[in-house]
């Protein structure tokens, strides 16, 4: 690329666009990273540079960049038609993708209801949850609870069910409330991990057995929260969460956007500890990060509810323009398969133990002061003080630092605050994790000390 047309490019970007979750008035200050290829788990920027993609593409990618069989399944499929709408009308590979789905999620989950990213995927979840006890009968029920430092989207509903305050703070008088109970940060809590007896549980209980007629259900992360800094959540606590909300007789709403599609070492994160919710949202890996596509799966017993009459209007008032795109649902299918060709699932194991043995060497970093991991998901806490585990100051921007000195040395990450976040696609190489670990620890070795 000519080295006028790289220039003009950076210039546009700076003028025109508006990058999410980005403080644009620094951003204009560096030089823009400008992806124009990728293939397997490399980007290429337009200098012809390449670098690692360490969080696939933020949390999206799946086998890699230009797999085969995906390029080929969204080819053959714009041959035939790109896009019908599924308003009262049906496309083969919705058809083909909602039965699809439905076997390889929990068994008691029957129905798909399509939308384009984790957050409408949210949306559609919280008003189908609570239109489902209002044509109960039981109206009273219209609070739903949620966890501290959860993250469902960026919409307002998910937004009200979120728990970030950095994020939700500002749009508070746009918002509904919703009750609170404390997500086990174990690193964060003044107790002592597993003599705890899980604590944390007491408040969730109390809320459930104080309002649980109020109470519409539980919206969890299951496993892992992620936006809030890859916080781990220890064994059996997502299945005890699970009996509270079948014991109160309030839904289960998983939000498996981060978590589906392996990234946990089991397609969803509810199959570790063999949890059925009553709704169960998924996104980010659903086409292998090629296209946007969500569902939000629901029981036949929530489904039923919404039978009856035109004229009773208990019909599911919600859709959106591009609902079960035939495109992304034909690169979902492709992707769905290619966990069953090739056999991804199994091959995990192998590169999740890598991941935990190089993992352990980053204690010796003076300033590392947690690490966490599920599957391939990683969460390095960066402390300022390690025995009293006291943050950076938000203006140190420590985190940002650290990424940036990976980019020079050829892997992009992403931070969450001061937690440096590696996740990368399920396709990835043992010897490019293995650059992975050194580069992260070069860099937070360069920055912190
Ligand atoms: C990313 C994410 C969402 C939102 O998905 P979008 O596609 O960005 O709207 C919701 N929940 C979780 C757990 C996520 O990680």
């Amino acid at each position: 690329m000519h080295k006028d047309i790289k220039k003009k490019l950076r210039q546009i970007d700076i003028d025109h666009i508006w990058h999410p979750f980005t403080q644009m008035q620094e951003y204009a200050k560096e030089e823009p990273v400008v992806i124009e290829k990728a293939y397997d788990s490399f980007l290429v920027d337009i200098d012809g540079k390449k670098y690692i993609d360490g969080v696939s593409s933020l949390w999206v990618n799946v086998h890699g960049h230009r797999k085969k069989e995906i390029d080929k399944a969204i080819i053959k499929q714009i041959k035939k038609v790109s896009h019908t709408t599924l308003l009262g009308l049906s496309n083969t590979q919705a058809i083909c993708l909602a039965k699809k789905l439905v076997d390889i999620t929990p068994s008691n989950l029957k129905k798909v209801f399509f939308s384009d990213n984790g957050s409408t995927g949210m949306e559609i979840a919280l008003k189908i949850a609570f239109q489902y006890w209002q044509q109960k009968g039981e109206s009273q029920k219209n609070k739903f609870v949620s966890f501290a430092g959860g993250y469902h989207g960026d919409t307002l509903g998910a937004v009200s069910v979120g728990g970030m305050d950095v994020f939700h703070k500002k749009y508070k008088p746009l918002l509904f409330s919703s009750f609170k109970a404390p997500y086990p940060y174990c690193y964060r809590c003044s107790k002592t991990f597993r003599l705890c007896n899980m604590a944390c549980l007491k408040k969730l209980e109390s809320i459930l057995e104080r309002k649980h007629d109020k109470i519409i259900g539980v919206i969890i992360e299951p496993l892992v929260q992620g936006a809030s800094g890859i916080v781990v959540a220890p064994k059996g606590f997502l299945k005890a969460v699970s009996k509270l909300c079948k014991k109160h007789e309030v839904l289960l709403i998983v939000d498996e956007v981060a978590t589906g599609f392996g990234r946990t070492g089991k397609m969803f994160a509810c199959e570790h500890e063999k949890v059925k919710p009553d709704i169960m949202v998924m996104s980010k890996g659903l086409t292998g990060g090629y296209l946007p596509l969500a569902a939000t799966l629901t029981t036949e017993e929530i489904y039923k509810q919404f039978l009856g009459e035109h004229d009773e209007h208990k019909t599911f008032y919600h859709g959106h323009s591009y609902t079960g795109n035939s495109l992304a649902c034909a690169a979902a299918l492709a992707n769905i398969s290619i966990f069953e060709e090739d056999r991804v699932l199994e091959s995990l194991a192998e590169k999740i133990e890598f991941l935990q043995v190089g993992l352990k060497g980053f204690n010796k970093l003076t300033h590392v002061g947690d690490i966490r991991q599920k599957g391939l998901i990683v969460g390095i806490e960066l402390v300022e003080n390690k025995d009293s585990r006291k943050r950076y100051s938000s203006g140190a921007q420590i985190g940002h630092k650290v990424i940036l000195e990976a980019r020079k040395r050829g892997l992009i990450i992403r931070p969450l605050e001061d937690v440096i976040v590696l996740l990368p696609p399920l396709s990835i190489r043992i010897k490019e994790l293995s650059q992975i670990l050194k580069i992260t620890y070069d860099s937070i070795q360069a920055v912190t000390e």
